[in-house]
């Protein structure tokens, strides 16, 4: 078994005290790579350490949509270097966040549009945040076309997913896909062709139903690529493989 978490945020003080340990884990369940997404300039800057640090892990750099009210300037500038360095695959996480709006949308906008300029000059993919922020986002990128795109933990509704689809993004699922009341992302889940789909945990956050109120981690992959085994009605091997070679491609991992 050879199962990639895309999506997780290791350099979270939540895991200082047995970052190996969780790393180990994960190894143990078959989760081979883990993309730590940086979600901040700091946590890009940790990201980043912790790449050079473990082989199996890689880096994402970018600043999330609920620090667009602290941003200090020069920060795209700070981004763009970091994404230099060894081991960064992708910008992200950036985006919208209508939902919660821990920033105001209108220093959320200027701080995606930068992000996103950085990923298209260094030819990098980007790891999209998107929360009740549709419209904008989708106009944003069809500006910025031809992007390479993943939507992680995706929320929407199927006209949405097929736009994103149509652009040729990737879809990226949670372990909330195993919530009692997900049966609307369980029905996304059900049509997404294996093509377009990458898993995640956003570790520490939403662990599987079972787990709910702990600690998430990236071993959880190993329940969430079951979990849609059974739904897509597939074999394991099949989801564990595709999925893999997705990542391997859209992050260009060794
Ligand atoms: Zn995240």
């Amino acid at each position: 078994m050879f199962l990639v978490d895309t999506h997780c945020h290791l350099d979270f003080p939540e895991f200082d005290h047995d970052r190996d340990e969780v790393i180990r884990r994960a190894h143990l369940e078959g989760v081979e790579r883990i993309i730590n997404i940086g979600s901040s300039l700091e946590g890009s800057r940790r990201s980043v350490e912790l790449a050079q640090k473990y082989d199996s892990l890689y880096a994402t750099v970018g600043i999330h949509p609920h620090e667009a009210d602290h941003i200090v300037q020069g920060s795209a500038d700070s981004i763009k270097k970091l994404a230099r360095q060894n081991k960064v695959v992708a910008i992200g996480e950036i985006g919208l966040d209508y939902f919660k709006q821990f920033s105001s949308p209108k220093n959320q906008l200027p701080l995606f549009l930068s992000l996103l300029k950085v990923a298209k000059e260094l030819d990098l993919p980007i790891v999209i945040h998107s929360r009740d922020a549709k419209e904008d986002i989708l106009r944003i990128l069809k500006e910025a076309m031809p992007i390479k795109a993943v939507v992680h933990c995706f929320s929407g509704d199927s006209k949405f997913l097929e736009e994103c689809l149509d652009l040729g993004f990737l879809i990226s699922f949670t372990c909330n896909v195993t919530y009692k009341k997900a049966d609307n992302l369980r029905e996304l889940l059900k049509i997404i062709p294996l093509r377009s789909l990458l898993l995640e945990t956003d570790a520490p956050y939403l662990s599987p139903e079972g787990f709910r109120g702990k600690r998430n981690e990236p071993a959880q992959v190993r329940l969430l690529a079951e979990f849609v085994a059974n739904l897509k009605k597939v074999e394991l091997e099949e989801i564990a493989n595709s999925t893999t070679e997705n990542a391997k491609k859209f992050f260009n991992l060794i």
